[in-house]
């Protein structure tokens, strides 16, 4: 454990005794006592305690009333923020999302029960004193995620718990209880009812975790991911399907003698860092179109910028398996002259990382002399008045004939060399 979760966790131990000294209840509660145990580094620290957010407000100078309907108060100490919720029960949840109504109530057990799973359920004391009621220890010290309660009946009351349950079992690898991928395969319907961006949110998570290929494994097998709001892309869609009905058995494990072409495809994910890379390997590993990956990162609510660097890593490798072979030059440099200098950065980045080039190969692609037509060392107007012409459209086919003349290596990224070439074929076309 980092010095800074350590210094973190005693000043969470500070709140709770403030608040204890007034003669409430206080726990230190769910994620942070789970990373805790796991001896992961803390996000934050999450504490529930019996006074009213107005008791709370009331015991810290600078506090933020974040959600004073739901029991939540921010209190800020010492630069750093603490959620502070009263102990509550939820009811109704008609949107499968949020609780129609809250209710408080005065005894942590009651707080623990309303959580998701059972090692996001514990609650440590002023004292150390663990409050462990749905033995989630044990299921931490086993790699198990279960819920707390019936697993159908806590997916149908929030979807999103099921996704949640995903990245949980893929980020700690961890496997997922019999009982409640049973929950997840029997309410995969009500994934609809959540809305784009959240599932969005945290499949890109998983993504970036440490677990993406397991985590699209489970997304895969369980058949979640054709029962989001917004459909797929079809081609997308039925990759999934012809993962999903392969021989596999739905839990994750890295010893499986036949993964398949596609689930290989998946052992790369972890091999690569960059998290934008992780998805075109998935995507292009499994066989989905430029166009088609534009579709999907948009139907996921991605930004602009991130639509444009994973699709066109996407197609960039499309087109270098039309081609066939990286290594002929020509053919590599025409994919870069297509997709520019950064995109095939990425796309060897993502392709060594994944072994999907070897490193020695690497070196043999040649980085073209000029990619683009800023790095032509000419510029339009010097042709023009070079070749005595007044500028016109002309000018920018003839940039863009003395890039791939330079990328190919027929002519030197020279300027004296640039005009011979132009006074060569301008002469050509006019006879
Ligand atoms: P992380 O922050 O790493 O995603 P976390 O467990 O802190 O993990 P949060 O979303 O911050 O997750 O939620 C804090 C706590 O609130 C959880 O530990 C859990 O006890 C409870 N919780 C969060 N979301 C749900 C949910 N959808 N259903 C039930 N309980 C939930
Ligand atoms: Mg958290």
């Amino acid at each position: 454990m980092e010095q800074q979760d350590e210094i973190l966790w005693l000043e969470g131990l500070e709140v709770i005794r403030r608040i204890i000294s007034q003669g409430h209840e206080a726990y230190l509660v769910g994620g942070c006592v789970r990373d805790r145990f796991l001896g992961r580094s803390l996000h934050d620290i999450d504490i529930a305690t019996s006074a009213t957010p107005e008791e709370v407000m009331g015991l810290f100078a600078r506090t933020i009333p974040t959600g004073l309907k739901h029991g939540t108060v921010t209190i800020m100490e010492n630069g750093r923020s603490f959620e502070v919720t009263t102990f509550r029960q939820e009811f109704g949840y008609s949107d499968a999302r949020r609780p129609d109504k809250v209710a408080f109530v005065l005894d942590v057990r009651e707080d623990l029960a309303r959580r998701d799973f059972t090692f996001n359920a514990m609650a440590i004391g002023l004292n150390g004193e663990l409050v462990d009621p749905f033995g989630g220890k044990v299921d931490l010290e086993a790699g198990i995620v279960s819920s707390v309660g019936e697993a159908s009946e806590r997916f149908e009351e929030d979807a999103l718990r099921m996704l949640r349950a995903i990245r949980f079992g893929a980020e700690f690898d961890f496997q997922l209880s019999p009982e409640l991928w049973r929950g997840i395969v029997e309410q995969r319907p009500k994934l609809k009812q959540v809305a784009m961006e959240r599932v969005s949110s945290e499949w890109d998570k998983m993504m970036a975790g440490s677990g993406p290929e397991q985590a699209c494994h489970y997304l895969f097998k369980s058949g979640l991911l054709t029962n989001v709001k917004e459909p797929l892309p079809y081609a997308f869609q039925e990759a999934i399907e012809s993962y999903r009905f392969n021989r596999l058995p739905w839990q994750w494990s890295m010893s499986f003698g036949d993964l398949g072409s596609l689930g290989s495809q998946l052992l790369e994910l972890p091999l690569i860092t960059d998290p934008d890379l992780r998805w075109a390997a998935l995507l292009s590993g499994f066989g989905i179109r430029e166009k088609d990956c534009e579709d999907l990162c948009r139907t996921l609510r991605f930004s602009g910028r991130r639509i444009a660097r994973i699709s066109s890593v996407v197609g960039f490798n499309e087109r270098m398996n039309e081609l066939g072979s990286f290594s002929t030059k020509d053919h590599w440099f025409s994919a870069v002259l297509a997709y520019g200098r950064t995109t095939s950065q990425d796309w060897l980045d993502m392709a060594e990382a994944g072994n999907r080039v070897a490193a020695e190969e690497r070196g043999k692609l040649a980085k073209p002399a000029a990619a683009s037509i800023s790095e032509l060392h000419i510029r339009g107007n010097e042709l023009s008045s070079f070749l005595g012409k007044p500028p016109g459209p002309w000018i920018a086919d003839l940039l863009r004939y003395l890039l791939e003349e330079v990328a190919f290596e027929r002519v030197p990224n020279e300027r004296a060399a640039l005009l011979a070439a132009a006074k060569r074929v301008e002469g050509n076309t006019e006879l």
